[in-house]
């Protein structure tokens, strides 16, 4: 939020004295990044160009007394009549990121079940409210750091977990807790064919748990090669030949079909391929 002090000659939606908002990334608004709707990946401006951190370059930002908002005609909204201040505190930044990113996802998964895993304030929270109004089947909740996000995240609706349950996947997942250990835990649970997609900011790399993706067997599923094994040992009497599985189990005893991972971050038990499908979207 912001009150306008002074306009350049090109900007003429906003006068002296009017309470707007600005966009946290800074951005044209005309190069292909930002009419295709990702302003974060602007080509104009350097890289990671934004106010409050000096990533890409000196902005101004957070509690600066005034900031200079290049391309303001693009990237200054004026804030509508009967809108305070305080309810449009998070719309620059944290609002329009986490409804963009619930929208899009859920536009290709209508009715989706959804697990978002918090822990950075308000972003979590958002995200519960996003996919509630905009129609997910249900919408569960983990935060092990803000109690009173769980507690707003309750009065929204979410059903509360204590961890994201191993033998349960969701279609679509959402890290909103900007740590390693939680975009693993949204990687690990997100179904088949399933979107994952992360508001984090990570200040480190973060291994993909590419094994509990792709390997896991629900609680009581059978093995697929047991039955195979049985028809041909019903049939001839004589032990089944070597087949892939059974080759495969031979040559990697380490990770043989049907044993459980070596690491995995929820232990999840497995020999079920999965093909989860990742959504990375950079800030
Ligand atoms: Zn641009």
């Amino acid at each position: 939020m912001a009150k306008v002090i002074e306009v350049g000659d090109n900007v003429s939606h906003v006068k002296p004295g009017q309470l707007v908002v600005p966009a946290w990334h800074v951005a044209c608004g005309t190069c292909a990044s930002c009419v295709s709707g990702r302003p974060t990946g602007c080509t104009n401006v350097p890289r990671n160009a934004m106010f409050g951190l000096p990533a890409g370059g000196d902005y101004g930002g957070f509690f600066s007394e005034a900031v200079r908002i290049p391309f303001a005609g693009y990237a200054l909204a004026p804030l509508p009549e009967g809108v305070s201040a305080r309810a449009a505190a998070s719309v620059g930044d944290n609002f329009s990121d986490t409804y963009g990113a619930v929208a899009r996802t859920l536009r290709n998964a209508p009715g989706a079940d959804v697990l978002v895993i918090g822990g950075t304030g308000s972003v979590g929270v958002f995200a519960v409210t996003f996919a509630k109004a905009l129609g997910a089947s249900s919408v569960s909740y983990v935060d092990a750091f803000d109690p009173e996000c769980v507690e707003l995240a309750r009065g929204l609706g979410a059903e509360i977990l204590d961890e994201a349950p191993p033998d349960r996947e969701f279609q679509v997942t959402f890290d909103a807790s900007g740590s390693p250990d939680g975009l693993r835990t949204a990687l690990s649970a997100v179904a088949p064919n399933g979107t994952c997609h992360s508001f984090g900011i990570y200040w480190q790399d973060v291994a993909v748990p590419a094994y509990s993706m792709c390997v896991r067997r629900p609680p009581g599923r059978r093995r697929p090669d047991r039955k195979r094994d049985h028809v041909v040992r019903r049939r001839t009497g004589r032990p089944a030949q070597e087949g892939p599985a059974r080759r495969f189990r031979r040559r990697h005893p380490e990770v043989g079909v049907g044993k459980d991972p070596p690491q995995g971050p929820q232990g999840t038990p497995g020999n079920r391929l999965r093909r989860p499908s990742i959504v990375c979207s950079r800030r």
